[in-house]
């Protein structure tokens, strides 16, 4: 009979723990930076009053709405006038709206596995047994790891029949690693946005 639950004292199952763990935690990182493009998009003190607490879903949702209306009438400019005549200022929040818009679209995926790996039950062996391939998928990373112990991530989904996904500890890491990549990608934009703003003055 397989484990219900991992073991926090076998060396493995540590790593796994460790893995997932460090997704939660790149998660809400993630979380923090849409929060903090909200405000700078928005400008203001008082964005917080509705920002805080909100999932990703709706951070990543309402930065998108944002950009879109922000660029649409920066374009608009653009069509209207010379874009030489625009401030260096101009320039860069463009710059800024477009790297922020080339985040968004990794983040649904990204959310998906955290939503399988953060909340999902996790099995070192597959209740399914020889029936594995029939009942449980790949990661999205695929095999990747044909040496690596395989776990199993069993997600309750409403009104569907569970998700249960084959995951290595190297592909969880990777999914931390790829969130963390996104919140840096988006920090960066954002400070340099904050720097043009500070040299503007
Ligand atoms: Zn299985």
């Amino acid at each position: 009979m397989a484990r219900t639950t991992l073991d926090p004292t076998d060396s493995t199952d540590r790593e796994l723990i460790f893995a997932v763990g460090r997704v939660a935690m790149a998660s809400a990182e993630l979380e923090e930076e849409l929060r903090c493009a909200l405000s700078e998009l928005i400008g203001g003190d008082q964005i917080w009053i509705i920002a805080e607490g909100q999932s990703l879903d709706w951070l990543a949702s309402y930065v998108k709405l944002l950009i879109a209306s922000e660029l649409e009438t920066y374009e608009a400019l653009i069509e209207r006038e010379d874009s030489s005549k625009h401030s260096s200022w101009r320039r860069k929040r463009h710059e800024y709206l477009l790297s922020i818009s080339g985040c968004l679209p990794k983040i649904p995926p990204l959310r998906d596995s955290r939503n399988v790996v953060v909340h999902g039950i996790w099995y070192r062996e597959c209740l399914f047994r020889h029936e594995c391939k029939e009942y449980c998928s790949d990661s999205p990373y695929g095999r990747l790891d044909k040496d690596a112990v395989m776990y199993h991530a069993d997600r309750s989904r409403m009104r569907r029949e569970s998700s249960r996904q084959r995951w290595s500890i190297p592909q969880v890491e990777r999914l931390a690693d790829e969130i963390t990549a996104i919140r840096s990608r988006l920090q960066r934009a954002r400070w340099d946005m904050m720097l043009a703003s500070t040299d503007n003055v």
